[in-house]
């Protein structure tokens, strides 16, 4: 496939600029080192977009802190570690970073001020995969869908069933939320208490989903959240879905998404961006087409809160979203860093 892009037509100025322009990174002390000694930022980089293949392996992931996730797991890959391991030793880390309030230990609670938490996994050579929603109290959440894969004949596991899998399998009960969460909920139901029903809760989220590209050209894929703040109880959003939230085709290329899950979902987000990865489109182009199909569904103007990030076989690599600063971590042998994805804005 030639790397013409499928999408660039329909794409405003902005988007192209951003195409091949990252947010500028205005201070040396954004810049450190891993701990393989590679350079590494958490700033988006002013480096040139790249269009063509990246060094194996390489792992991509949601926002900034997807980058502590990616060193993470590409340490477990150098230290001789498979793809899966890798998924969940990274993912592992953003769920017991306690300055993280949307993944793991430190998310929001829902409207009740219970955490529950979603996660899925998906293994390229197998086609297989594992999944958990709504589960309460157990860490990570990442390596129980590894063990719903592994150990049972089951895709998803949801709800009390997911944690007595959980605690029948070797995890622990975690209290959450974290004291910080608690008190910020309470203010929160005192707010809504004070503004009457049907006032609308914050739209606070976000995601770690992770794609990776192992050295021997197979695939894999994760994804973390305790979803949208304030949530009803029971409401499950795109993460842990496969196909909405995360797909893996070994053949082809990985997709995850972050945004708001009913916006994802309802279109099977991920799995079109590997189907437009299929037919030829680079994994940037893919992205921003799967956005322009979502969008034609709703009234200009709308801001969808949809953002896509994938991977192809070849080790092409790029995102797309709605959100002004949706950025991902790219990391590869000799690099680690933030780059701004493609803004594509609401049609008008
Ligand atoms: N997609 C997540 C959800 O809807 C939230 C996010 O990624 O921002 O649960």
């Amino acid at each position: 496939m030639s790397d013409t892009p499928v999408a660039s037509r329909d794409l405003p100025a902005t988007s192209l600029l951003n195409r091949r322009t990252f947010l500028a990174s205005s201070t040396a002390a954004a810049l450190g080192t891993t701990l393989t000694g590679r350079a590494a930022s958490s700033k988006p980089s002013t480096m040139p977009v790249t269009r063509s293949a990246a060094p194996k392996p390489l792992i991509v992931s949601t926002w900034p802190f997807g980058r502590a996730a990616n060193d993470k797991a590409f340490a477990t890959l150098q230290a001789g570690g498979n793809l899966l391991d890798a998924i969940v030793d990274g993912i592992s880390v953003t769920e017991h970073d306690l300055a993280n309030h949307s993944v793991g230990i430190a998310g929001t609670p829902n409207a009740e001020g219970v955490v529950s938490l979603d996660a899925c996994i998906m293994d390229g050579p197998t086609h297989k995969c594992g999944s958990v929603a709504g589960v309460e109290g157990i860490l990570p959440v990442i390596k129980l869908a590894r063990a719903v894969m592994e150990k049972t004949r089951h895709v998803l596991l949801v709800g009390d069933g997911a944690r007595k899998f959980a605690l029948a399998n070797g995890f622990e009960n975690t209290p959450m939320p974290v004291p910080e969460e608690l008190e910020r909920w309470k203010a929160w139901k005192a707010k809504q208490a004070a503004a009457g029903p049907g006032s609308a809760p914050p739209l606070s989220h976000d995601t770690i989903a992770m794609v990776m590209l192992g050295a021997n050209g197979d695939l894999a894929g994760g994804c973390s959240t305790s979803g949208l703040a304030y949530k009803l109880p029971g409401r499950v959003g795109d993460s842990p879905i496969i196909g909405s939230g995360l797909y893996v085709d070994n053949d082809i290329g990985a997709a995850g998404a972050t945004g708001i899950g009913e916006n994802i979902m309802r279109f099977c987000g991920s799995f079109q961006v590997v189907e437009f990865m299929r037919q030829g489109a680079h994994p940037r182009d893919a992205c921003a087409e799967v956005i322009h199909r979502i969008q034609k569904k709703h009234p200009a103007g709308v801001d969808l809160a949809i953002n896509f990030l994938a991977i192809d076989k070849k080790g092409r690599f790029g995102g797309a979203g709605t959100s002004d600063g949706f950025v991902f971590a790219v990391t590869h042998p000799g690099s680690s860093q933030v780059v701004q994805a493609d803004r594509v804005p609401p049609r008008h």
